[in-house]
């Protein structure tokens, strides 16, 4: 599909804010190619499916939650909690500061209920390879274009970031290639047991305050001017908060998982494309192929399916509901690395920064 193709015959489910200046943006990013290109994005549900066939597919919190590590009375301390708040976290009439007082309520207290649980390092990576989590349609090609044309992301993740890169090592070929992620790291003792989060607690309407985190790479990605930003709530356009709006142009790109209807309105606000699929990216990898003048016989060489790398396969079926068990590790424990930073969130609950070695 070329631009004109896109933009005049997107479909159904994508809402574009402003054609012509869209076109415009495009031509320009066309023009600058993948040497100018870098994708900011969420994970949860952005790069991820916000359901299948109609059936909620877990969030990073939830395939913790949903696996068998946890005991009962987490698990239902837990839906109380999403019950609670994930209507209002969705809420777009709920006023700013206070949804972000709400967040850091929710957050804080889950994380402190997770980490009562005191779960092993091999347990998680086992909880991930049990999970229902799976990648959008299109994901695959996105990632193999990005990576063949060697265009970075920064994935900014108000979820679990050691799920995150999990699931980034576990259910995609290129695994970690030109890949950063800023989210809430678990933070593991000498015996691999949870004890803490590293670094600032991120919820899902504070990253705007945290956009600059990450400052090497955006030390490394300075002159890589063009930016698709993607995600799925109406916080996640604050991700590039820190970039220079008279350096960077910053194209924003909102999937509106559910309550379509009622939302619309809102979202076509603040991005500049709208997509309404809880399953399906690939309109954003037909984008992107446009972007890069990725032709038909390349993008037929993009195959979406791929094998688990070897070293990622699982050896045994492994029972998650018995926390005896331990699960052979997935990958290489150096490339998980060990976690070294600042704890935030202590297992009382108390947020505090403080050294963690
Ligand atoms: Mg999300």
């Amino acid at each position: 599909m070329n631009l004109d193709d896109l933009l005049i015959h997107a479909g159904s489910k994508v809402h574009i804010k402003a054609p012509a200046k869209l076109k415009e943006t495009l031509q320009d990013y066309c023009f600058d190619g993948a040497d100018f290109l870098q994708i900011l994005t969420d994970f949860d549900r952005t790069l991820t499916k916000h359901s299948s066939n109609g059936i909620v597919t877990p969030s990073t919190h939830a395939v913790l939650e949903n696996s068998g590590l946890f005991s009962d009375e987490y698990r239902d301390k837990a839906t109380v909690l999403r019950d609670k708040y994930y209507p209002l976290e969705m809420d777009p009439t709920i006023d700013r500061e206070k949804k972000e007082k709400l967040m850091v309520e929710w957050w804080s207290e889950g994380h402190r209920l997770l980490l009562l649980e005191k779960i092993k390092k091999t347990e998680v990576q086992c909880a991930v390879r049990e999970s229902r989590m799976e990648f959008r349609k299109g994901f695959e090609r996105f990632r193999r274009v990005l990576c063949a044309h060697e265009v970075p992301t920064l994935v900014f993740s108000a979820g679990i970031g050691t799920i995150v890169k999990e699931v980034f090592l576990q259910k995609s070929s290129h695994r970690l290639e030109s890949l950063q992620i800023v989210s809430n790291f678990l933070h593991f003792n000498e015996q691999g047991i949870t004890v803490g989060f590293e670094g600032p607690l991120i919820h899902t309407f504070n990253k705007g305050r945290f956009s600059h985190l990450n400052k090497e790479y955006f030390a490394r990605t300075a002159k890589r001017k063009n930016v698709i930003l993607l995600g799925d709530t109406l916080g996640d356009v604050e991700m590039g908060n820190n970039l220079d709006e008279s350096k960077f142009n910053v194209l924003k790109i909102g999937f509106l998982n559910d309550k379509v209807e009622q939302n619309r309105a809102f979202y076509l606000k603040v991005y500049d494309i709208v997509i309404e699929d809880p399953e399906n990216m690939e309109y954003v990898f037909e984008l992107i192929c446009a972007i890069l003048n990725v032709g038909e016989d390349e993008k037929s060489r993009l195959n979406e399916s791929f094998s688990i790398p070897s070293e990622s396969s699982p050896k045994t079926v492994v029972d998650l509901s018995s926390r005896a068990l331990t699960c052979p590790s997935a990958v290489d424990a150096e490339e998980h690395g060990n976690i070294v930073g600042n704890v935030t969130v202590s297992p009382a609950g108390s947020l505090v920064l403080s050294s963690a070695q």
